[in-house]
């Protein structure tokens, strides 16, 4: 009997409990066997009767030189048959429970601004990289057993795998964090999704419910529009040549922003308006962003270099 290369490697880990499950599989919490480290395992299975494309494991791949303080890291690739095991450094938990463990109202300010620094951090390096995240997301975020960490997980993966309708348990992926290019039908988006995302955290953390919570795609449209006004040629210029733009879109024209997130101060909200902004090659960038004044008292020799 022949034992292949991997199901040597998949002995050097000891699987304990299920941390949860996402769009690709279920992750486990696991031991190594030879450090005694706690790491996240996360199962992908391949399309049914299809083996795991090479091309995604080569993606996936490159993902393990993404090191960063912000970056869940990848620490180990295992490939058996057509299924792909991702061995990743443990959190204690996502962001979507850190914030329900918290009770009621709005993170503390400090805590919402160091967090939204440390993410943009962690998206500026990889887009330096010519790396998207593409699904960015609070259960994406991961938070240190201090709470005071947070790590970006899954990047690079959207790319790999793609992003699909439903996950592998049928339930829906999420619509809330998604750029309006990408939901106006855009198929050569960029670095600008993932920096739309980030804002939608920001308002998340601050008014403790999603900021564009919409259940179809032209419903999340229309929740952005009621809040952002409805784009038009003037702001956004080739918004009307995009696939699923419609002339008869209802339009609202005031910008409300600043009082639908009525917590955060002035320039908090002038970022969070910079990093919404509709086109995306007028959004703020990550590299733009670190340096803008919301983040001015921040003591920034506690985290990485902007530089790295
Ligand atoms: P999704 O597709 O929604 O991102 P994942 O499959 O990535 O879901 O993860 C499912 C859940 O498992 C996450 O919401 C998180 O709570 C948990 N999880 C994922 N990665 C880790 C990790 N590195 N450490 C601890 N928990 C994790
Ligand atoms: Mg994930």
């Amino acid at each position: 009997m022949s034992i292949n290369q991997s199901e040597i490697e998949m002995e050097n880990y000891v699987r304990m409990e299920k941390l949860g499950e996402g769009t690709y599989g279920v992750v486990y919490k696991a031991r190594d066997i030879r450090t005694n480290q706690i790491v996240a395992m996360k199962k992908i299975r391949a399309e049914e009767d299809e083996g795991m494309p090479a091309t995604a494991i080569r993606e996936v791949s490159i993902l393990r030189e993404l090191t960063h303080a912000n970056i869940v890291s990848l620490l180990d690739v295992l490939v058996e048959e057509s299924k792909l095991y991702l061995v990743f450094e443990h959190m204690s938990m996502d962001l979507r429970k850190f914030m329900d463990s918290k009770g009621k109202g709005s993170l503390p300010p400090e805590l919402i601004k160091s967090f939204v620094y440390q993410i943009t951090l962690a998206i500026l390096f990889c887009h330096k990289r010519r790396i998207l995240h593409r699904d960015l997301k609070p259960q994406n975020l991961l938070v240190d057993a201090a709470g005071r960490i947070i790590k970006i997980a899954d990047f690079g993966l959207g790319r790999a795998f793609g992003i699909p309708v439903r996950t592998y348990t049928h339930e829906v992926v999420t619509l809330w964090y998604r750029a309006p290019e990408i939901l106006l039908g855009s198929t050569r988006y960029s670095c600008p999704v993932d920096i739309w995302s980030i804002a939608c955290i920001f308002g998340e953390m601050a008014n403790r419910k999603p900021l564009f919570q919409g259940d179809s795609e032209i419903d999340q449209l229309f929740r952005i529009f009621r809040i952002l006004r409805t784009p038009n040629e003037d702001i956004w210029p080739g918004v009307s040549q995009l696939p699923d733009y419609k002339a008869t879109f209802p339009q609202w024209s005031q910008n409300t922003l600043a009082s639908y997130v009525p917590t955060m101060d002035a320039k908090g909200i002038d970022l969070m308006q910079k990093m919404l902004a509709f086109n995306p090659m007028g959004r703020v960038s990550a590299k733009v962003a670190v340096k803008h004044p919301y983040f001015d008292d921040l003591d920034k020799s506690k985290y990485p270099s902007e530089d790295e």
